[in-house]
Parts: structure tokens; C-alpha cells; sequence
């Protein structure tokens, strides 16, 4: 059955809401990588890095500056993504194995004949569920000859894993049935750490000097001990694995990779040609541009993978019905707070890069500041292929906003939680509010606050909590927490989740 013969059923059984698209319902390309900040974006104004395929998809459509992940980091925000729904309600608050056995929008696009298609990092535990076609990375996957996995089993495919990971999309594209419309999530590996890039890119960024962010130093003062006592931070919990320092070559096995994991308090390298030992404030800010470089080259990869995946589209002028979304699971510190990876609740590893371009539909060049959340993806999904979004979705589509119409209740803040504690980085578990010009921050195992004020302090430096002055503003962001917390019925169900022991090597 064709898609319009199909969806006609679907009508007629009354499915699908009658605010179909005229024509064919657009196909979904959606582009994910793995930890890339906003603010390694130039659309976004970087100031470290430049993006040429993903500015054009910021001028040739929207980009969300307030788009946030709901619990930051990986497998979480990938099962929020497919369901719609917060980790305490898909069952996957921390790396535990997804239960594929739910419904997905994957699902429901696949059951209105859509062809599906998932190519890259998966990280759910589970075979990749509703795709017509999958193949994926095991666990983290490799930078370099990565092995795959599909329904057929395991295959090592040579070369770098973001033009792989752009071939086999292409692949999927190119193979897919032309009479029916394509939803294709497209996941990349990059840039996650150990940020391996290819050699022409680590070239070229080998020499940079990368700006610090103003906040590189912060001494934490008036923050909680959840951020004073983590390990993620850039001077002090950066291994030689991370910085690329070379063992000793009679250093074989455990030993070598005991010797890789040391987070080293001096250095020996070569500058400008002389061989120089770094300690105290000089190591630090070598540190910063030593991880700053590699993670900054891994991204240009994925620049070129974005630039190829539109080429592709405008050659087979498939451009104008198709919905083309770059986006990452979640932000990434780049040196803000002194910190690496993501997390917190603070902006940085919250903020997700959200850009989108409908031909006729989406006005270019715009930016939209309405409130985003990850649970929103779904049901904007299913609301672009006409489908009824489901009752137990718990966000909302996003297309009115495509089309510059921001409903006049749309949400005024939204809900975080994290559970990974203590994880990998001795990240203390928290939850809170997002609100429009504050945040409420509770690390609910040491009965802790911070209260920031957005607008007068962007860079969230100075806690809020005690002072006399903002006890009002404290209890009404605290009722508003509460009164989400209980609409989205998280009644504390994976509040003593532990992380589990070794998850890499699983799909
Ligand atoms: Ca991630």
C-alpha cells in the first residue's frame, strides 16, 4: 500500500488529524552527533570554530537558541528522543538498557508507511526497534575502522567513522523505496571523547590557539559542593589518554593503558621546537587547547558529513519536502566552569544546537526563542507527518514554532533531572526548573540549592539561593518545580538509580 493510499485509510479510520499536508508528507532527516556544543557552531556565534554546511542550514532555515535536553547525556536523551516521554516514565534514567518493546515515533512513522532508517550511534543496549534499516555502532563505536552492527551481525568497515557514517546514510537514501516518504536518523559518534579527528583536521587545528571562555578559572564560590567536588574538570581530570601523550614504547597492555589514564600534573612537550616541561598555570592553559583543538577538529568532520547529506538532497531535488534537523544529545562544557563533558543543569551542557529547514514552510534565516525540550522532537515528528500526536507523549510539537507562530501558552520553563551518580565523573544527581530568566537547582542526595538569575547573570556564577532579598523568587520557582515534577508524574521512581558497571562493547 502507498503512503497516500495509506494515510487515506488512516483518515478515514479516523488516526490522523485532517491538517495533512497537501502533498506527499515531507520526509525527516534527522542529523545527531554526540556532545556538540551550541557554542561550537558559528551560526550559534562561536567564537572557537567555523561551520560552513551547518550555518548554511541556519540560513537556509531556523535556528532554536533555547533548546535543552531534559536529563544531559547520551542514552537518556536518545530514548527521550525516540519516546517523547522523561527518563522516570521510558525507563532510562542512567546507561541502562532501553526496553524496545515501547512505542516510538519510529514506530508510529514506520505503522503510517514511512520508510525508516537509524545509521550511527545508538547507545540504547537494545536492537535499534520500528526501522526498516539499521546499522549501528556497538556501544561507543571507534573513530577509526569501527565495527558495525546490523540484523546481519557484526562487520569492521575501514576508514573514519563520521564519512562512514555519512556514506552508509547515503546508502540508505539512495536504496530506499521512492514511493514512500523517509524518516532517516542519522547519529554520529563525533565528537564524543577520547575526540579522536582525522589527521587533516588535527593538522590544521594543531597550531590554533583557541580562545578561553571567561569562566575557565571559576573558583566556584557561593556554588554548591556538587560542582566543587566533580571530576570534569579540564586542569585536573584530563588523563594522557585524553591529551594524547604518547607512552613509553616498552609499555605493552594493562600497563600501558594504566599509564594512559593518569591525569597528569606535568608535561613534557615540544614548543615551537623546544622540548619544555609544563607545571602549575602554563599546563593548565595547555591542557585547555590540547583538548579545545581535538574536540574543534572532530566537529569539522561532521561539518563536511552535514554539507554532503544536503548535496545529496539537491541533487536528487528532494530538498524542498524533506525537514532537515541538526541537533547533538545534549551540550558539552568547553572549558566553561572549568569543566568538560555535560551533566549539570548549568546552560553549556544543557543547550542543545537546534537547526531546521522546511523549503516553504520555514522562513530562512530565522531564529526562534521559544522554550525547546527533547521531548518535544516526537511528537514534532508525528505532528509533520500528520499523524494525531499520542496522549502519553509528555512534550509538544514544535511545528507551530517552525512556522513563526508561538502558541500563547507555551511553556514558561521545564523539568530536569539527572540520576548518574556518581557515574564517571562523580557527578552528584540533581533536579530543577529551567525557567525563562531563572533556574532552581536541587542535588537532592546532599540537600543542596542554587537559585541563578539568567538575565543578569548569564554565566551562572553567582548562587541565589540564601540571600534574603530573593526568597520570594525562590518559593515560586520551588512551586512551579514541584507542580511539574507532579504533571509529569516523577514520583522519585529511579531517585537511588545507580549506574550500571560497564556498558561499553553493548549495542
Ligand atoms: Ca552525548
Amino acid at each position: 500500500m502507498n503512503i497516500q493510499v495509506r494515510l487515506l485509510s488512516l483518515i478515514v479510520a479516523g488516526l490522523v488529524t485532517c491538517e495533512l499536508p497537501a502533498a506527499q508528507p515531507p520526509n525527516i532527516l534527522f542529523i545527531m552527533s554526540d556532545d556538540h556544543a551550541a557554542h561550537a557552531i558559528s551560526a550559534y556565534g562561536s567564537r572557537v570554530n567555523t561551520t560552513p554546511s551547518l550555518d548554511r542550514l541556519g540560513k537556509e532555515g531556523m535556528r532554536f537558541d533555547r533548546c535543552f535536553a531534559v536529563n544531559s547525556i547520551c542514552t537518556p536523551s536518545r530514548a527521550t528522543i525516540l519516546t517523547g516521554k522523561y527518563s522516570h516514565i521510558n525507563g532510562t534514567p542512567v546507561f541502562n538498557r532501553f526496553d524496545g518493546s515501547q512505542p516510538t515515533v519510529a514506530k508510529y512513522l514506520q505503522a503510517a508507511g514511512y520508510h525508516t532508517g537509524m545509521i550511527g550511534k545508538w547507545h540504547l543496549g537494545s536492537d535499534p526497534t520500528g526501522f526498516d534499516s539499521w546499522t549501528i555502532l556497538p556501544g561507543q563505536g571507534l573513530y577509526f575502522d569501527p565495527a558495525f552492527l546490523d540484523v546481519h551481525g557484526r562487520r569492521v568497515i575501514k576508514g573514519y567513522v563520521t564519512g562512514i557514517i555519512t556514506d552508509l546514510a547515503l546508502d540508505f537514501l539512495r536504496e530506499r523505496p521512492k514511493d514512500k516518504p523517509f524518516f532517516l536518523m542519522c547519529h554520529h559518534k563525533a565528537p564524543h571523547r577520547s575526540w579522536e579527528p582525522e589527521p587533516k583536521y588535527r593538522n590544521s587545528f594543531a597550531a590554533r590557539k583557541i580562545p578561553e571562555p571567561t569562566t575557565l578559572r571559576d573558583d566556584y564560590e557561593t556554588r554548591s559542593d556538587a560542582i566543587k567536588e566533580c571530576q570534569q574538570k579540564v586542569f585536573t581530570d584530563l588523563t594522557r589518554r585524553d591529551l594524547k601523550l604518547t607512552p613509553p614504547a616498552d609499555l605493552e597492555g594493562p600497563a600501558r593503558n594504566a599509564w594512559l589514564g593518569v591525569k597528569p600534573t606535568e608535561v613534557e612537550t615540544v614548543i615551537d621546537g623546544v622540548s619544555k616541561k609544563l607545571t602549575g598555570a602554563a599546563l593548565d592553559a595547555w591542557k585547555y587547547q590540547r583538548y579545545m583543538q581535538d574536540y574543534l577538529a572532530c566537529i569539522q568532520s561532521v561539518d563536511d558529513s552535514v554539507g554532503r547529506l544536503l548535496e545529496y538532497l539537491d541533487t536528487e531535488k528532494l530538498a524542498t519536502n524533506t525537514i532537515v534537523i541538526y541537533t547533538s544529545d545534549q551540550g558539552f562544557f568547553l572549558g566553561d566552569h572549568g569543566l568538560y563533558d555535560k551533566r549539570f543543569m548549568y546552560e553549556p551542557s544543557i543547550r542543545m544546537p537546534f537547526l531546521v529547514r522546511w523549503p516553504g514552510h520555514i522562513q530562512p534565516g530565522t531564529v526562534q526563542t521559544a522554550l525547546a525540550i527533547n521531548p518535544d522532537f516526537a511528537p514534532t515528528f508525528m505532528d509533520a507527518a500528520g499523524l494525531k500526536v499520542p496522549d502519553d507523549m509528555q512534550g509538544v510539537s514544535l511545528i507551530p514554532l517552525f512556522l513563526g507562530k508561538k502558541p500563547e501558552n507555551w511553556r514558561t520553563g521545564f523539568y530536569y533531572r539527572y540520576y548518574h551518580d556518581p557515574g564517571d565523573h562523580n557527578t552528584r544527581a540533581h533536579y530543577g526548573l529551567r525557567a525563562e530568566t531563572h533556574k532552581l537547582i536541587y542535588f537532592w542526595k546532599k540537600d543542596q540549592w542554587e537559585m541563578f538569575n539568567l538575565l543578569t547573570d548569564p554565566d551562572e556564577m553567582h548562587n541565589l539561593y540564601s540571600e534574603p532579598a530573593q526568597q520570594e523568587t525562590v518559593k515560586a520557582l520551588k512551586a512551579e518545580l514541584y507542580r511539574l515534577k507532579k504533571e509529569l508524574k516523577d514520583e522519585d521512581q529511579f531517585a537511588d538509580k545507580q549506574p550500571p558497571a560497564g556498558v561499553d562493547g553493548q549495542r
